[in-house]
């Protein structure tokens, strides 16, 4: 049985007041982190208030980055790099977020050099990937997917496989509140632990998380996450809410 994974995506919401606020009532609330492990990602500017916020939970709520510099330190204005994220007690990052994609131009290849930077450095990495309503409706999805997620992995070697969570994210699911049916994302949780298979065998492709990501709410949550291959879930809108990000995380277990 894997642990499910429930990540909160704050992406550019909460400042520093309202994430500390938001923070603190999901750090009070009763979780059996025995059962399911937890994330939030606040923007750059509050990492640090927010992983102060917590720090009574001694790391059982994890704080997670929505992004990193595909380089380690230089003149790259606006760019946060890894080791500042690891310094402030970030543990995980997400990379590859289709904002990321489809706004930053954020390709495969700058996404596969982020990833191996970031496991270098003993963070985890959320690699999101997911297909547009183009291509699924061209039937491209399968392909699309479990090209992102070769891309994505590209040279990371089996040792460090364990620190990587893939997070399935259809674009047409996300912020629409048309989340993919349990049965569409199961099938789409398959074909990627099944590439997970090919690229790392199927005990370590067994072990991995593969959450999914698009309209989650608490009404949709148990559905998805009975699912097989549903080991969690990446949270946008509902996360702002600790009723609602807590409604999902009771759903996980
Ligand atoms: C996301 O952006 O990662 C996401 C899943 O958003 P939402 O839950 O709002 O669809």
């Amino acid at each position: 049985m894997i642990k499910p994974y429930i990540v909160g995506n704050w992406k550019m919401n909460l400042d520093a007041a309202e994430g500390t606020e938001l923070a603190g009532k999901i750090l009070h609330a009763s979780i059996d982190y025995d059962s399911v492990d937890v994330g939030v990602a606040p923007a750059f500017p509050i990492l640090y208030s927010v992983k102060q916020t917590v720090a009574s939970s001694k790391g059982r709520l994890a704080v997670v980055a929505q992004n990193v510099s595909a380089e380690e330190k230089g003149a790259f204005t606006g760019e946060s790099s890894i080791s500042m994220l690891k310094s402030v007690g970030v543990t995980a990052v997400i990379i590859g977020h289709s904002e990321r994609r489809q706004i930053f131009g954020e390709t495969d290849q700058t996404i596969n050099k982020k990833v191996r930077l970031t496991l270098s450095y003993g963070l985890n990495v959320i690699l999101c990937v997911g297909e547009t309503l183009f291509e699924r409706e061209a039937d491209s999805h399968f392909e699309t997917v479990t090209a992102q997620v070769a891309k994505g992995l590209k040279d990371v070697p089996v040792d460090k496989i364990e620190q990587v969570t893939v997070a399935y994210e259809p674009v047409w699911a996300i912020g629409t509140g048309v989340n993919a049916s349990p049965a569409d994302a199961q099938a789409m949780h398959a074909k990627i632990r099944e590439m997970l298979k090919s690229l790392y065998g199927p005990v370590m492709a067994n072990k991995l998380r593969i959450i999914y990501g698009g309209s989650v709410k608490p009404d949709n949550a148990k559905g998805l996450m009975n699912q097989p291959d549903i080991n969690g879930a990446l949270v946008g809108g509902a996360s702002l809410k600790s009723e609602d990000f807590l409604g999902i995380i009771n759903f996980s277990k």
